[in-house]
């Protein structure tokens, strides 16, 4: 299976056609319509270089873009709007905005398009079509879209967040349309690639965060396939549990015990260590200034406050140790935070493990970052992105690869 690519189609030549983009400018705003501002452009700011491109080499670029979830009609406060006028600030190249999404405007807006402009239609999701279970819905809309680009168009994804979404505008464009990846989808789909197929061994993968139950499908795939599988954050102590220890107050999903102690007991025969953590920051309560202290992972209710102690970080040993495991890999994935970070007192553990993330990275490893917390814990304890090898832009679209679930539009782009 192979995949066309921007630089493909760059080749092939788009001066004076038009070109479908398919862009993630889902950004955060704030306020009320209508002085809704961006909070953060950085999505827009990752769109700019697959259109910049495109503009330059001659082509009419149409972009589609999605933002919230309005239910299947116009709704002022997810416009596109604030988006557009952050993308027309950061441009060198125009751009224009269509009132709607395949209606006159559009249409109109679309037919005189000019050679290196960006048009930027109206939120996808104001149509029902967009997200339809329905195929002839979605295939019906997908027709109106591909045929603003007209018969010599082209379709580029460079939405990497919507991959997993089964929706007109990522799905069933591109097969109406030649269709390419654009380049931020390329850079996910290569280094998820690099991960599944043929990593570089050791291979290590800590997993934190809140709950097992979110992580179980990618536990389950990257058992047999992960060397270690370092596990921290809330989801240790169903882990603790399913080894017969009391855990006191923490965070514990009862009902997944029994997968728990399966996946324990698979990992030893498919060659994946489990490393669990060996010591625990233990809080009087969950508060930015609780009490706390150290005790052992087997020993959680020895801890001064007994039984209603809660687990809120992975213990300095702990920590230890898995930066020891991370400096050994070749390739190292995260996803999860190690505790409760956004309390300083219980940062430590995540913080360790990005400074061991930061320190393989720099002796050769491929180190990889994915999930939306973690991807903000990071940023938030000071780390930049370029001390990582990728932090993954599509929290549930790299979680569904590695689930190793087929990604609607990814299949949708492949080339044999
Ligand atoms: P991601 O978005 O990176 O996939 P998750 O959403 O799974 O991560 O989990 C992030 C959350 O997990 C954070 O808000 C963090 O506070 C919480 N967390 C981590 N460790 C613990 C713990 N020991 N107890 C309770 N919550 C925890
Ligand atoms: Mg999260």
């Amino acid at each position: 299976m192979s995949y066309a690519s921007l630089e493909d189609l760059l080749a092939e030549g788009v001066r004076g056609r038009r070109v479908l983009v398919r862009s993630d400018l889902n950004v955060p705003l704030d306020g009320n319509v209508p002085s809704l501002r961006v909070t953060d452009d950085g999505r827009v700011r990752a769109s700019l270089p697959v259109l910049r491109k495109l503009s330059e080499a001659g082509a009419a670029v149409i972009v589609l873009a999605h933002l919230g979830r309005p239910k299947g009609a116009p709704e002022e406060k997810y416009s596109l709007k604030p988006a557009v006028d952050a993308l027309e600030g950061l441009a060198d190249f125009p751009v224009r905005r269509a009132s709607d999404t395949t209606g006159e405007s559009a249409r109109a807006a679309a037919a005189s398009l000019q050679p290196g402009e960006v048009l930027v239609l109206e939120n996808v999701r104001f149509d029902a079509r967009e997200t339809s279970k329905d195929d002839a819905e979605r295939a019906a809309f997908a027709r109106e879209l591909a045929g603003l680009a007209g018969s010599d168009g082209a379709y580029v994804d460079d939405a990497f967040g919507a991959v997993h979404r089964k929706h007109a505008s990522v799905f069933d464009i591109a097969q109406l349309l030649p269709a390419y990846q654009g380049d931020l989808v390329q850079a996910e789909v290569e280094v998820l690639q690099e991960l599944t197929q043929d990593p570089k061994r050791p291979f290590v993968v800590v997993l934190g965060g809140s709950k097992v139950s979110d992580k179980l499908a990618v536990i389950d795939n990257l058992i047999g396939k992960a060397d270690r599988l370092l596990i921290g954050g809330g989801m240790v102590f169903t882990f603790l549990a399913a080894q017969g220890h009391k855990v006191g107050a923490s965070l514990l999903e009862e009902d997944q015990l029994d997968v728990v102690r399966g996946y324990l007991s698979r990992a030893a025969k498919a060659g994946s260590e489990f490393v669990l953590p060996t010591d625990i920051v233990v809080a009087e309560k969950f508060a930015a200034d609780a009490g706390k202290s150290v005790v052992a992972a087997d020993a959680i209710e020895t801890s001064p406050y007994g039984a209603g102690g809660l687990g809120l970080d992975i213990g300095p040993a702990t920590g230890a140790d898995f930066a020891e495991h991370i400096s050994e890999a070749q390739t190292v994935f995260w996803n999860g935070p190690m505790g409760v970070f956004e309390f300083e007192a219980f940062a430590g553990g995540t913080r360790t493990v990005a400074e061991a993330l930061v320190a393989a990275g720099k002796s050769g490893a491929l180190t990889v970052v994915g999930g939306g917390d973690s991807a903000a814990a990071v940023r938030g304890l000071g780390f930049e992105d370029g001390q990582f090898g990728h932090i993954s832009t599509g929290g549930g679209a790299s979680l569904e690869y590695l689930e190793g679930k087929e990604l609607p539009g990814l299949t949708a782009l492949e080339r044999n």
